[in-house]
Formats: structure tokens, sequence, C-alpha cells
């Protein structure tokens, strides 16, 4: 029997799946405007546009599902934080490592990210 996911994991599923939705919606405008050649330039634009606001809106949603629910770990002290909006954007990553700060010993590094559990 599958062990079910805890609702915090299933909030990390559903951020990176949300944020590939809103990649997919995009790659579909560009190719319906690529491939549809009987509407206007006006209609080609707004549709990309559209898609545009689908990604964006999309990976927003994601990045705040993420950060809420993921804590990262110090590689040097053990550290466990929830880092800034900003450090979080910038922060180069892996799916389960992101390059960060840690607030405690002021060490850089690849941070290994741990599910936030109440
Ligand atoms: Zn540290």
């Amino acid at each position: 029997m599958k062990k079910p996911l805890h609702s915090n994991k299933k909030k990390r599923v559903m951020s990176a799946v949300i944020a590939l939705f809103g990649v997919c919606i995009l790659v579909a405008c560009i190719m319906l405007t690529r491939n549809v050649t009987d509407i206007s330039q006006t209609a080609k634009i707004v549709i990309i546009a559209s898609g545009c606001i689908v990604l964006v809106t999309a990976l927003v949603i994601s990045v705040i599902l993420d950060r809420e629910v993921c804590r990262f770990k110090c590689q040097k002290c053990g550290h466990q934080f929830k880092p800034t909006l900003t450090a979080y954007l910038i922060g180069a990553h892996f799916p389960m490592k992101r390059h960060l700060k840690c607030p405690n010993c002021g060490e850089h590094g690849y941070c290994r990210v741990k599910i936030y559990e109440k």
C-alpha cells in the first residue's frame, strides 16, 4: 500500500506542478501563434502576453508555496532556517539544494532542503 505524503510535501510537489503548468501554457501559446496563420499580429501578441501572465502568476504561486514549506539546513553548522524572499529568489538551486547564506554562521553554500513540519 502506498504511504500518504505529508501535506507540506504535497504542497512542494504542487508548487512544482504549478510552475510546470505555467511553462506548458506559455509554450502552448507560442506554438499556437506559430502554427495558426490566419490570425492578426495583434491577436498573436495578446495570446503570447496572456501566456506570459499565466507563467508569471504560476511562478509567483509556486515560489510562495515552496518557500512556505521549506527550511534549509546549513552544511557547516546544521542550523535550519527560512531564507528571505530575496535570498530565496536569487539563490542558484537544484531540486533539493539552494545556494544561501546561513544567518547563524554566515557561511555561503548549498543548503539542503528540509520540508517544514509543524
Ligand atoms: Zn551555518
